[in-house]
C-alpha cells in the first residue's frame, strides 16, 4: 500500500515547488494506465450521490468497465461501490478534513464468486477538475482466500477434518447466545480405551485409520443438529443442543453399540470401546469451558470404573474430583515433609512362640486430616505413580531400621522384614535395582528382607513378574503372596514363581471359630503350603481361640491384634528390649 501511495502522491500534490495546478498534464494516461492497481477519480452530485471521473486500465480489469459509482443496469448482483457502508463512511470521514486517507476493505459478489478489494480512499483536488475523491483499489481475494483456509485449519482437525475443539466451543458459544429459555444443551466427551496399544502394535498410521473410522461412525451415529468435533489424540466430543440428560444417555448408549462393530486394520479385527462423560447445561448461565471441563471430569470418571462406561456429571463428581486432586498434592508432599512413616506389626512362630520378623505398614499424619490409613492413600498414589518413589523410601526405611536394630538389640540379631510392594512397582521397570540398591545401603543381608505381593499384582504383571522374582531371588530375598484366597487363587503361580510364604488373609481367620467353611479352607491353604515347602502366615489373629486352632492346623506363623498391633519405632524398641534372644538369633551368632 505504501508503495501505491507514493507513486499516486504526484497526482494529489505535486512535487514540491512544481505547483500541483502543473501536474495533471503531466500525469498522463500512459502513467496511470500502467499502474499495477485500481485508480478512479470520483465527484460528488449530492449527499452519498457520486459520479466516476476517470479510471485506469487497470481498474477496467479488476471491475470491468461498469461504473463503480452508479449501478449497472445490465449486473444486478453487484453492488456498486459508492452505496457500500464501508465506503460512505470512508467518505464522510473524509469530509470532516481530520484524515488525509481512509482504508477499508470491500467485499462484493458478482454472479456467484466473492471478492475482496483493499482500497484507499483520500481527498483529491485538481483545478477545472470536480473531481474531489480518488480511490485506490486492489484484488485481495486470493488473500482472502488463504485468510479463511488459514482460519479453517485453525478451527478443524486436519486428521479427521471434524471441527477442533476450539470451533466446538465457537459453536457452542453461538448456539448459547441464541438459545430460547429452555433449552439445555448436552456436551458429551467420547475417549477411546486403549487407542495407544493400537498405535504401538499396528503403527500410527493404522492408529489415524482407526480414528477416521470413528469419526464417520460418530457422525453416522450422532443427530444431525449435533456437532461432533475431535478434541485431539483418541479423544471426540458432541454437543447436542436443547439435549436432556435421558436423551444423552441414549445417544451415548448408542454410541457405544455403534462403537462395538469390530474395525479390521492391517488383516486384524480389532474391537475398540469408550469411555463417555456428559454434562448437561442448567436453565441458569452456561459458560461452554465449564460445560467441557465438567464433560471431562465424568469421562474420567467413566474411564475409572472400567471399559464401554458412561457417567453423566454431577456437582458431587467436582466435588470428589477437586477432593482427590488436593489429596493427591498433598500426598506428593507428604514424603518431602516427612510425614509417612511405617509401623511394624510383629510377626510370631505358632510353634515356639518366638518373635521372627515385623511387617512394615506405611502410615501417614496428614497437618489437617491427622492420621490417613494406607487404605485410603496407597490406591491414590498407585493411581497418580506416587507409588514408586513412596515404595522405594519404604524398602529403604525399612532395610535401614532393621539393621540399625539388629545392632542395638540382640534379640533383632536375626529378625527379618516384610515389605509391601504394589503391583505398579512390579511393572516398573527398575524394581530389582531399587532393591539391590536398599540392601547395598543398609548393608541388609536379602534373606532378611521379604517382599509381599498380593495374588492380583502378580497375576496381572505375571511376564514382568516373573523376570523380577527370580533377579530377587539371585539377592537372597524371600517373596510372599498376601492376601491369599482373596484374590485369583491360581494355584499354578505357586509353582511357577519362587514364592517362599503364602500370607493367609485376615477374612478367613475372622470367622474361624464359627465357620467350618473358612476351617477348611484354611486347612487346605496350610496342607498346600506344607507340600510345597512354603511357609504360611496367617493374617489378623485377634483371638486365642483363633491361635489355638491354627496351631492345630499347623500353620507356622501368625500376625495380628491378638499378639500386637503394629507398633510405632519406639513401641517396638521396647518390645525389643524385653523380648530374649530367639534360638534363631543365637543360632544366627
Ligand atoms: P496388608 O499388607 O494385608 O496388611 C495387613 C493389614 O491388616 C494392616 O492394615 C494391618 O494393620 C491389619 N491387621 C493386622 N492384624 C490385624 C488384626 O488382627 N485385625 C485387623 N482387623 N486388622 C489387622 P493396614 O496397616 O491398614 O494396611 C492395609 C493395607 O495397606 C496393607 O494390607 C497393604 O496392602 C497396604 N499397605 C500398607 N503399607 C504399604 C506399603 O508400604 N506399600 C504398599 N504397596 N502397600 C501398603
Ligand atoms: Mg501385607
Ligand atoms: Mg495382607
Amino acid at each position: 500500500m505504501t508503495e501505491r501511495a507514493e507513486v499516486y502522491a504526484p497526482l494529489r500534490r505535486g512535487p514540491v515547488g512544481t505547483g500541483g495546478e502543473r501536474l495533471w498534464p503531466v500525469a498522463t494516461d500512459h502513467i496511470l494506465d500502467s499502474l499495477p492497481f485500481g485508480i478512479c477519480l470520483i465527484s460528488r452530485i449530492a449527499k452519498k450521490s457520486f459520479r466516476t471521473v476517470r479510471t485506469n486500465a487497470h481498474f477496467k480489469t479488476l471491475l470491468g468497465p461498469s461504473d463503480p459509482c452508479g449501478l449497472d443496469p445490465k449486473d444486478e448482483t453487484f453492488t456498486p461501490l459508492s452505496m457500500d457502508p464501508a465506503f460512505l463512511h470512508a467518505e464522510e470521514a473524509l469530509s470532516y478534513g481530520v484524515q488525509d486517507e481512509i482504508r477499508f476493505t470491500w467485499k462484493t459478489d458478482r454472479g456467484g464468486s466473492h471478492k475482496l478489494y483493499s482500497c484507499i480512499l483520500q481527498n483529491f483536488s485538481y483545478p477545472s477538475s470536480n473531481a474531489c475523491l480518488l480511490l485506490t483499489i486492489h484484488d485481495s481475494t486470493s488473500e482472502l482466500a488463504l485468510q479463511q483456509q488459514a482460519l479453517r485449519d485453525a478451527l478443524h482437525d486436519r486428521l479427521t477434518q471434524l471441527p477442533n475443539q476450539a470451533m466446538l466451543l465457537l459453536r457452542l458459544g453461538e448456539w448459547l447466545t441464541r438459545r430460547r429459555p429452555r433449552q439445555i444443551p448436552a456436551l458429551i466427551i467420547i475417549n477411546l480405551n486403549r487407542f495407544q496399544a493400537v498405535n504401538e502394535s499396528l503403527g500410527y498410521q493404522n492408529g489415524d485409520t482407526l480414528l477416521c473410522g470413528v469419526a464417520a461412525r460418530l457422525k453416522e451415529c450422532l443427530p444431525a443438529d449435533a456437532v461432533v468435533a475431535r478434541n485431539g489424540g483418541d479423544e471426540f466430543a458432541a454437543f447436542l443442543p436443547n439435549c436432556e440428560a435421558d436423551d444423552a444417555q441414549s445417544v451415548a448408549r448408542h454410541i457405544h453399540h455403534q462403537l462395538t462393530a469390530p474395525v479390521t486394520l492391517d488383516g486384524y479385527e480389532l474391537h475398540i470401546s469408550a469411555s463417555i462423560g456428559i454434562a448437561c447445561g442448567s436453565s441458569r448461565q452456561i459458560i461452554p469451558e465449564d460445560l467441557l471441563r465438567d464433560a471431562s471430569i465424568a469421562m474420567h470418571r467413566a474411564k475409572r470404573e472400567g471399559l464401554g462406561r458412561t457417567v453423566v456429571y454431577h456437582e458431587d463428581i467436582r466435588t470428589r474430583a477437586k477432593w482427590r486432586f488436593k489429596f493427591e498434592g498433598d500426598l506428593r508432599h507428604a514424603l518431602e515433609r516427612n510425614e509417612l512413616f511405617l509401623h511394624y506389626q510383629p510377626i510370631f512362630s505358632l510353634t515356639s512362640g518366638e518373635l521372627v520378623g515385623f511387617e512394615a505398614l506405611c502410615r501417614w499424619q496428614h497437618p489437617e486430616r491427622g492420621f490417613v490409613p494406607p487404605t485410603e492413600f496407597i490406591s491414590v498414589a498407585e493411581s497418580c505413580g506416587l507409588i514408586i518413589p513412596l515404595g522405594r523410601w519404604a524398602l529403604n526405611t525399612a532395610c535401614a531400621q532393621l539393621v540399625e536394630w539388629s545392632k542395638r538389640f540382640p534379640a533383632a540379631a536375626n529378625l527379618h522384614v516384610n515389605v509391601n510392594v504394589s503391583g505398579i512397582q512390579i511393572g516398573s521397570d527398575n524394581m530389582a535395582e531399587a532393591v539391590r540398591q536398599a540392601l547395598h545401603a543398609s548393608q541388609l543381608d536379602g534373606h532378611r528382607l521379604r517382599l509381599e505381593i498380593t495374588e492380583s499384582a502378580l497375576m496381572t504383571n505375571a511376564e514382568l513378574a516373573a523376570d523380577l522374582l527370580l533377579d530377587l531371588k539371585s539377592y537372597g530375598v524371600g517373596l510372599a503372596l498376601d492376601d491369599f484366597g482373596t484374590g485369583y487363587s491360581s494355584l499354578s503361580y505357586l509353582s511357577r514363581f519362587p514364592i517362599d510364604t503364602i500370607k493367609i488373609d485376615r477374612s478367613f481367620i475372622n470367622n474361624l471359630e464359627n465357620n467350618p467353611d473358612d476351617y477348611k479352607i484354611v486347612h487346605i491353604i496350610t496342607l498346600l503350603a506344607s507340600t510345597l515347602g512354603i511357609t504360611a502366615v496367617a493374617e489378623g489373629i485377634e483371638t486365642n481361640d483363633q491361635l489355638v486352632r491354627l496351631k492345630m492346623l499347623g500353620c507356622h506363623y501368625g500376625q495380628g491384634y491378638h499378639f500386637s498391633r503394629p507398633l510405632s519405632v519406639v513401641d517396638v524398641e521396647t518390645l525389643l528390649l524385653n523380648t530374649p534372644r530367639t534360638s534363631s538369633s543365637v543360632a544366627a551368632e
